[in-house]
């Protein structure tokens, strides 16, 4: 059997992500969607949130299911005996990074290898980031995020604003 990692912070989930898993969990016979719980990066979404978000979305997919990790990516696809890492690739801006990252995860652990996946054309514009700047602004995000999750988005971001005292400060 095998088994693929496709790790990153999903804060939060995108059709863009989405598509990435649907097309990944037809490549392996088992994938684990990895959140990674790491404070120093500072999400919107707290851990349980992106969990439970990524959950509502891959409900359909039966051979996926999602688990958080701190540490080691490939400490982390170890101990699931994953030996496939997806990771998406929108424009060359990302390759320079993820070719870095993949090239490390070989030296640490040659029996996992990364497979590149190359985003839709429809989605290649499309980040987390972007969806929590377009949301804090109010703006329309449903062709951003799955249906599933839009409330919880939009809520959460909304949440967040009306705790800013005006001055840009959190109270
Ligand atoms: P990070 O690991 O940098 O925190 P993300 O959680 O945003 O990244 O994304 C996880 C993975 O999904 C990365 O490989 C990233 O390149 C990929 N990805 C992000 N957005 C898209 C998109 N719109 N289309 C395809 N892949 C994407």
């Amino acid at each position: 059997m095998t088994v693929g990692v496709y790790p990153g912070s999903f804060d939060p989930v995108t059709l863009g992500h989405l598509d990435i898993i649907k097309r990944s969990s037809k490549i392996v016979d088992r994938l684990i969607i990895g959140v990674l719980n790491n404070s120093a990066k500072k999400p919107v979404f707290t851990a349980e949130e992106r969990v439970h978000m990524l959950e509502l979305v891959i409900k359909d997919i039966p051979n996926a299911a999602v688990e958080t990790f701190d540490g080691l990516t490939v400490e982390f696809a170890k101990s699931l005996g994953a030996t496939v890492m997806f990771r998406g690739l929108r424009a060359v801006t990302d390759f320079e990074y993820e070719i870095q990252i993949a090239q490390t995860n070989h030296a640490l652990n040659p029996d996992i290898d990364t497979v590149f996946l190359t985003t839709s054309v429809k989605y290649s514009y499309l980040s987390s980031s972007i969806v929590k700047e377009v949301a804090s602004y109010e703006g329309d995000i449903s062709k951003f995020v799955p249906g599933e999750i839009l409330p919880f988005v939009t809520g959460k971001i909304k949440n967040l604003r009306s705790v800013d005292n005006g001055n840009g400060q959190k109270q």
